[in-house]
């Protein structure tokens, strides 16, 4: 008897149409806004250095980009050590931060900022490497000379310094700080001291 109910139970609700409603339309799935983020940016005003904003004051770069194939500057207090350990590093210009995360043993925390040069492009990125610690989020728009994060040490695997690049070409992995080939990656000092405001 009551199997019989649960079937007659089922045959209603099969020809009221509960058990067999179509499916929801479906919406278009190719979004709309394929554009990256950055690419609506204002140009930005010019470059400063990231550390002793705005021109590097008491501060060196110990391994200049090329040197053992490096593929940036590595900014060092002049005290020596760890004594720039948590000073401020500041964007070298307006832009978007794309990435902000811990890329892990011989990085650690990472920050890239993309950059508009001219009104048609281009695009550059800068990138700050063995942060202590981030300032903004991934995402934030920024200004010249903000406060991105702090100077690190990788969890004592370095003396306190910060690796910093600038690439011609937006949007790829963290990369291997050093290469050979260094196409995609411009000499960070000669960029800025071009660009300056
Ligand atoms: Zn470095």
């Amino acid at each position: 008897m009551r199997r019989f109910a649960t079937l007659s139970l089922l045959a209603f609700m099969a020809t009221a149409g509960v058990l067999a409603q179509e499916a929801p339309p479906v919406e278009a799935t190719v979004p709309l806004e394929t554009q990256p983020p950055w690419a609506e940016l204002a140009v930005a005003d010019g470059f400063d250095f990231p550390v002793g904003q705005p021109d590097a004051q008491a501060y060196y770069d110990a391994q200049p980009f090329g040197r053992n194939d490096h593929l940036g500057s590595d900014w060092n207090g002049r005290g020596g050590g760890d004594s720039d350990l948590g000073d401020p590093v500041t964007a070298a210009a307006d832009g978007y931060v794309r990435y902000a995360e811990d890329a892990g043993i011989g990085w650690c925390k990472v920050m890239i900022v993309v950059h508009r040069v001219g009104e048609q492009g281009p695009w550059v990125e800068s990138l700050y490497g063995h942060l202590d610690s981030f300032s903004v989020p991934v995402g934030s728009e920024v200004e010249r000379g903000q406060e991105l994060g702090t100077i690190g040490n990788c969890q004592g695997r370095y003396a306190a310094h910060l690796h910093f690049e600038i690439r011609s070409v937006v949007g790829g992995q963290v990369g291997p700080g050093y290469a050979k080939d260094k196409l995609g990656w411009v000499d960070p000092t000669v960029f800025i001291e071009a660009h300056r405001p």
